[in-house]
């Protein structure tokens, strides 16, 4: 009884799994701009870019964020004057 329960509760796991299956063998592949999230389909050179780096969509992304000042500026860089002024006073 205990062991049917717990197969039981990986089988809506496995059927997501088969879904994702079915998906990624029946889709075309995309290329996707990391700088600004434009998909391109349906042309050749899609099968001939180099496949996702993680790393450089995270430097695209933090570039991007830190254009929109939701990231705070680097320290080693000083920040810029508006959030100097934000900044406590030198003793
Ligand atoms: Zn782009």
């Amino acid at each position: 009884m205990v062991l049917w329960f717990v197969l039981g509760s990986f089988l809506p796991m496995v059927a997501a799994a088969l879904i994702d299956l079915v998906l990624y063998l029946s889709l075309p592949d995309v290329g996707i701009c990391y700088r600004c999230k434009a998909h391109h389909r349906d042309f050749e050179a899609v099968a001939g870019l180099a496949s996702f780096d993680l790393e450089r969509h995270e430097h695209y992304r933090f570039v991007k964020a830190r254009a929109e000042g939701k990231v705070a500026p680097r320290p080693d860089t000083g920040g810029d004057a508006e959030h100097r002024s934000e900044g406590k006073e030198d003793p």
